[in-house]
C-alpha cells in the first residue's frame, strides 16, 4: 500500500472539496491531529491524521521540492 508523504506547509488536494468550492488545503499544524487551512476561504479545521490521510488525494505543492519548482511563481 502506498504511504502518503506530506509535511508542514504542504498544500494538498482533498478528495472532497470544501463547501466554498476549493479542494486545496494547506497543512498548518502536524501532530496526533492535523490542522489544515482551506486555500479558498482560509477556514481551518483540525482532523485526525488517519482521516486526513484517507481524504487526501495528493500533495500539490511541497516545501521539500519548492526550490526546484519556484518557477510557478
Ligand atoms: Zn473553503
Amino acid at each position: 500500500m502506498e504511504r502518503k508523504v506530506f509535511q508542514l506547509g504542504d498544500v494538498v488536494q482533498m478528495k472532497k472539496s470544501h463547501p466554498c468550492g476549493s479542494n486545496e488545503m494547506e497543512i498548518i499544524r502536524m501532530g496526533m491531529d492535523i490542522r489544515i487551512k482551506c486555500v479558498g476561504c482560509q477556514h481551518s479545521v483540525l482532523i485526525p491524521r488517519a482521516k486526513f490521510e484517507k481524504n487526501m488525494k495528493k500533495v500539490l505543492r511541497s516545501n521539500a521540492i519548492d526550490e526546484a519548482q519556484q518557477e510557478t511563481l
